[in-house]
């Protein structure tokens, strides 16, 4: 484990935002996860962790409790004796996108619209990471996580982590470290239906139409560049956290009315109704490009915010707060923001605040 000070954390994250960690321990081994243990007590704190840094808005002042970062790595892939399905367990440091990629060369269903999600499998459980159809819900068995109430190792199932809509136990909490993620999936040369209009359309096929599986990962990947929704070294829209706000849930009257104008409405498997949060943004009267805040402005193909140069937390925060504010005023409509904070920002940490307390989570 490698232990440094002052170490600016903007470069460990998408957004390239924020200050300092006054401690970054970096693991790598798994073997050495007590070593964490032990600087957390030495520090009287623990540690806040993080993954790739895809869904965290680090503030301006960055943190003084100790950060650790997963950096741990490897896939064990275990198929069950009828051969109906395959197990794998995962180390929390290896990154999603490896992983994916490496069930569908496999031959393996239940992952592979999780194409192009940047971060680490270790995140996946914390807000049931989800894309085209597929969430880690539909195939997640059970995790091995620190718990740091009890100062032990646990194992907790699926059942265990609750996992929602973008949410689970572990969202809003530092009680647990996860140390692997074990997945169940199903040997099959073809995906789950196809069950997302712009993904079957560039498939051209009708909704609900299993594909190839290399086929249904192409098919979402073009889509997510489209949107500027995969990050590409160089890119200008690349400094984003994917969507900043939840869709946020709305009754079955709003989704009559939404769908009249033919907002993207879709029916999610916890039984509640979500609108597209960047459709919001867009009837609210934002323009792709539009500067929202010093550094801070919509991405050029996606209606999500993105950051420039000398981009500030509290300017993320603001123009968070900008956006939010406009779409409830357009559509009597709260969006709540996704990402993750650590360290304080006020201003951002009121309107997450607002997301504990709505039903929209
Ligand atoms: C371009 C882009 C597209 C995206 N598309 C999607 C999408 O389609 N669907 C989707 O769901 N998300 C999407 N995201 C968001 C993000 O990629 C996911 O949430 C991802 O799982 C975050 O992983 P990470 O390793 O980067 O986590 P981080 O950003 O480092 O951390 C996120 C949260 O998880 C916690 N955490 C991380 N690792 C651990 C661990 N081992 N134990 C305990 N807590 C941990 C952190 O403390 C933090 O609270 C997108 C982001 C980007 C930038």
């Amino acid at each position: 484990m490698y232990v440094r000070t002052r170490v600016p954390l903007a470069p460990l994250t998408t957004l390239g935002i924020g200050g300092n960690a006054e401690i970054l321990a970096e693991l790598t081994d798994p073997a050495e996860f007590p070593e964490v243990v032990a600087l957390a007590d030495r520090e009287g704190a623990r540690p806040l962790v993080l993954g790739g840094g895809s869904n965290i808005l680090v503030a301006d002042a960055g943190c003084s409790a100790p950060v650790v970062r997963m950096a741990t790595e490897g896939a064990e892939f275990e198929h069950s004796r009828d051969g109906e399905t395959v197990t794998v367990t995962v180390q929390a440091g290896h990154t999603l996108q490896d992983l994916v990629e490496r069930t569908v060369a496999n031959g393996l269903t239940g992952m592979e619209t999780l194409i192009g999600i940047p971060g680490t499998v270790g995140a996946t459980p914390v807000q049931n990471v989800g894309a085209y159809g597929q969430e880690v819900a539909d195939t997640l068995v059970h995790v091995t996580a620190w718990d740091w109430d009890t100062g032990r190792e646990v194992v907790l199932s699926a059942d265990d982590c609750r996992l929602g809509h973008r949410t689970s136990i572990f969202k809003h909490s530092t009680r647990w470290t996860l140390l692997t993620v074990t997945f169940r999936l199903r040997p099959s040369k073809l995906s789950t239906p196809i069950t997302y209009g712009m993904v079957a359309k560039a498939l051209d096929v009708p909704k609900g139409t299993p594909v190839p599986l290399a086929d249904a990962a192409a098919a979402v990947l073009a889509v997510r560049r489209s949107k500027g929704m995969v990050l590409a070294p160089g890119g200008t829209d690349n400094r984003n956290v994917g969507s900043v706000f939840l869709s946020p849930v709305v009754d079955r009257r709003q989704a009559e009315t939404l769908r009249a104008e033919q907002a993207p409405v879709n029916d999610f498997p916890d039984g509640l109704t979500r609108v597209s949060a960047s459709w919001l943004i867009k009837t609210a009267g934002f323009a792709l490009g539009q500067t929202i805040a010093p550094g801070i402005r919509m991405s050029g193909k996606h209606f999500t915010l993105v950051a420039d140069g000398q981009a500030t937390a509290s300017a993320f925060a603001a123009a968070a707060r900008t956006v939010a504010d406009a779409v409830q005023q357009a559509t009597g409509i709260q969006l709540t923001p996704e990402p993750d904070l650590i360290g304080d920002e006020p201003t951002y940490l009121r309107l997450k605040q607002k997301a504990l307390t709505s039903t929209y989570l």
